[in-house]
């Protein structure tokens, strides 16, 4: 099945307490559509700006990324500069500079019209809509925002959240959307805004999965080197959302096993800045670590 998203494509500036990069490639809808692409083709829409270089699009080219709908602007590239604590669960934002972002309207080319299923990366909730208004009944729809929008622009953002069918968020948005401090009473909050699904990401603790039926929980896999989270939960929805446009299926089984996908690529990136793990990763490495994912919450009925 096509996939296609809409996100930031950005330079981060990001501090941790193992190190620092500079203005380096990032972005939502970077994250997602490197993650997607270990399994489906993805088609991007996004803005940059003249700064930047032609070697990142041909990054993303060599990955199967349509780039037919990433649009050059007058002006900078969008940047985020964000410091993470001992914790690393959660990014300060010390800088947002949307620069060409502020302007982008999004145009799909005519062939991303009839994709089959939509990732709204965390971008302003207009333009989620915009896009959203631009596809030709998709099949799937999943958003993500962040704190950024849920407190400039929530009226947007409640509107978007009407209109499609997942919702994937941190623990820390789910509480500042919903007003709940309890995960279980937020959830039930949320899906009745809109989204049947609502996947709530939990950094190291992993994340929790909630539709109608059922509630699902996948473990964050045990790392002994984690370097800088920016875009783990973009790497998460891309390789969530990649699973199941390769897979076809939206059942309640394939849909955890997407989730498990998702915590996989997701716990590759938090392991080098920018996107240099994903560079190296091939796809053996993520099976084998699906695999210790299962030995790691197996346990035998009573
Ligand atoms: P996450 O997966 O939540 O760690 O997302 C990290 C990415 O979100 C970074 O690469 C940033 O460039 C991007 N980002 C941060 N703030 C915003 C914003 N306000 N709008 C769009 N993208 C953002």
């Amino acid at each position: 099945m096509s996939l296609l998203v809409v996100g930031s494509v950005a330079f981060d500036s990001v501090k941790t307490p193992f190190g620092e990069a500079e203005e380096v490639l990032g972005g939502s809808a970077t994250y997602f559509s490197v993650a997607a692409s270990f399994f489906t083709p993805v088609s991007l829409v996004a803005v940059v700006g003249e700064d930047f270089p032609d070697k990142d699009v041909q990054f993303l080219k060599s990955r199967k990324i349509d780039t037919s709908g990433l649009e050059r602007a007058k002006g900078r590239t969008f940047r985020w500069k964000g410091e993470y604590g001992q914790q690393l669960n959660e990014a300060k934002t010390l800088d947002t500079q949307l620069n060409v972002l502020q302007t982008f309207w999004p145009k799909l080319p005519e062939k991303f019209k009839k994709t089959d299923i939509v990732f709204l990366g965390n971008i302003d909730p207009d333009l989620q809509r915009e896009v959203l208004g631009q596809v030709e009944k998709p099949k799937l729809t999943a958003l993500d925002t962040m704190n950024y929008w849920i407190s400039s622009k929530k009226d947007s953002l409640v509107k978007t959240l009407k209109l499609v069918d997942i919702l994937i968020i941190n623990d820390g948005e789910a509480r500042q959307l919903s007003g709940e401090t309890n995960l279980v009473k937020a959830a039930q909050k949320i899906r009745a805004m809109g989204p049947k699904i609502l996947i709530i990401k939990r950094g190291e603790y992993g994340a929790l999965f909630f539709s109608k039926k059922s509630i699902f929980h996948a473990p964050a896999y045990p790392l002994e080197n984690v370097f800088d989270p920016t875009g783990a939960g973009d790497s998460f929805a891309g390789g969530f959302m990649g699973w199941l446009a390769k897979t076809r299926k939206f059942d309640d089984a394939n849909v955890r096993k997407a989730i498990i996908m998702g915590s996989v690529v997701a716990s590759f990136n938090v392991e080098d800045f920018s996107l240099n793990r994903f560079k190296r990763l091939k796809y053996p490495e993520i099976t084998a670590r699906y695999k210790a994912f299962k030995r790691l919450t197996h346990f035998e009925n009573l």
